[in-house]
């Protein structure tokens, strides 16, 4: 019998997780779900997160290392970020128009309206989740603070490059740190940088080895991560939940409409103009993979060793390009975060406030792009983020309790678009560069 691909297995373990919760939550199965299921999902994401901090480490020493050239760093370097804030631009710009098209927080009648804003004002923003994402909101606030626009910079390099190590939001510190190093590598005299560059290779090569191993189970685990999740949602507050769902109804189709642009036109139209011999179907079969990873884990940190598995061996980039290409893809460059960014603030000012003026939108755009290189690749990073800008742009941070029990939902989608970005792009740059080492990426 014909083994069915991974990414297909997968996509099964998605439906069978949801269709699970329903019969668990009809059949009052929880405890068994949270205690016996939940727990594996969350090895899942864990095991994924332990491997993407070392990978990213030395995928980026190797990469620079093996650019063997400064200027090719620069050229490289400076296209990534290029692509990555045109791509992030272009998305904010889609959101926009479809946020301002499809208008969905003036389809609310106005005194339900009334209604839900007094209960989120009073309910929901003083609950307990929502009270550590503000809580993180402030943490970033003050740093914000005390450096002004530059804090990005400052933030990115790190005081000490073992404690950037413990921490998945200090992804860019640990990116600065090994293009750094890597340049150095490039520098010292060959009898040092050989030993190190041979050990940067085999440590690499182990990390790959064990993610093929962890994603051997992925199915399994995306299983007992989406029963847990779903379980952990209904458990929290159905009715919340339902009453809600009802109000954002068209405010969630109008950012799942944005994502769904994103994924199914967007991408893989670059990709087939611009990258034949991949081509529009090619790119959409291929990425099926990361992205159900993307969305059961929502978070494109855990995601990575998965992007760079399909984007170096499905794809057919080049490892060089992709070890420096996709682990700051991961960190910087969220396209559906920024877009989800967007339609929302304009959501929320179009429920609470009436509208938004076109120049605030405007200045939307900047700061979505800039939060989408600040945010971390983990999970509720863009909701956090857009707290600081409804507060710049001299909105109420708290307005964002109005989505908070549906973001979850929203948070794995637009992670399966982040990645896909990160993928669209890498691909991008390979063929400028002609960096393809194989073309069994053909359909
Ligand atoms: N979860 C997203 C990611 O990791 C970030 C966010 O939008 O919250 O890509």
């Amino acid at each position: 019998m014909k083994k069915i691909a991974l990414h297909w297995q997968i996509i099964i373990a998605l439906i069978l997780g949801v269709l699970y919760s329903y019969l668990a939550i009809s059949q009052g199965w929880m405890k068994f779900t949270l205690y016996y299921l939940r727990p594996f999902g969350d090895i899942f994401i864990r095991l994924l997160k332990m491997l993407a901090v070392p990978l990213v480490l030395f995928s980026i020493i190797k990469g620079v290392a093996g650019l063997s050239d400064i200027s090719r760093i620069g050229r490289l370097g400076a296209k990534t970020f290029g692509l990555y804030v045109l791509t992030t631009v272009v998305s904010v710009t889609i959101g926009l128009g479809l946020v301002n098209l499809i208008e969905p927080g003036n389809k609310i009648d106005p005194t339900v309206k009334e209604e839900i804003r007094t209960y989120v004002e009073t309910n929901v923003s003083q609950d307990d989740g929502f009270q550590s994402l503000q809580a993180k909101q402030d943490a970033t606030n003050k740093i914000q603070e005390e450096y002004g626009p530059l804090f990005i910079l400052v933030e990115s390099v790190p005081d000490n490059i073992f404690s950037a190590l413990t921490s998945m939001s200090k992804m860019l510190q640990v990116i600065f740190f090994a293009i750094f190093f890597g340049i150095g590598l490039l520098f010292v005299d060959k009898r040092y940088s050989d030993p190190v560059n041979k050990a940067v290779d085999g440590i690499n090569e182990v990390i790959l080895l064990l993610i093929q191993w962890v994603m051997r189970a992925a199915p399994f685990f995306v299983f007992c991560l989406l029963a847990g999740q779903m379980a952990r949602l209904a458990g929290d507050n159905p009715a919340i939940l339902s009453q809600i769902l009802q109000a954002v109804g068209w405010y969630m189709i109008t950012v799942i409409l944005g994502l769904g642009i994103m994924a199914l036109v967007f991408y893989p139209s670059l990709v087939a103009i611009f990258v034949r011999h991949i081509g529009y179907l090619g790119f959409m079969r291929k990425l099926v993979k990361a992205q159900s990873v993307a969305f059961s884990t929502s978070s494109s940190a855990a995601t990575l060793p998965v992007t760079m598995d399909v984007v170096e061996n499905d794809l057919g980039v080049s490892p060089q390009t992709t070890n420096f290409i996709l682990p700051i893809g991961a960190t910087i460059n969220m396209d559906g975060t920024s877009m989800f960014q967007g339609i929302t603030a304009v959501f929320l000012a179009q429920f609470f406030a009436g509208g938004m003026e076109m120049t605030d939108q405007l200045l939307m755009i900047g700061m979505a792009t800039l939060a989408s290189i600040g945010a971390p690749a983990v999970p509720s990073a863009g909701l956090v983020l857009l707290m600081g800008i409804l507060a710049s742009l001299g909105y109420q941070a708290w307005w964002v309790a109005l989505v908070f029990p549906i973001d979850r939902i929203l948070d794995m989608t637009r992670t399966a678009i982040n990645v896909t970005g990160d993928a669209a792009v890498a691909t991008l740059i390979a063929q400028s560069e002609g960096e393809f080492s194989s073309k069994k990426s053909s359909p």
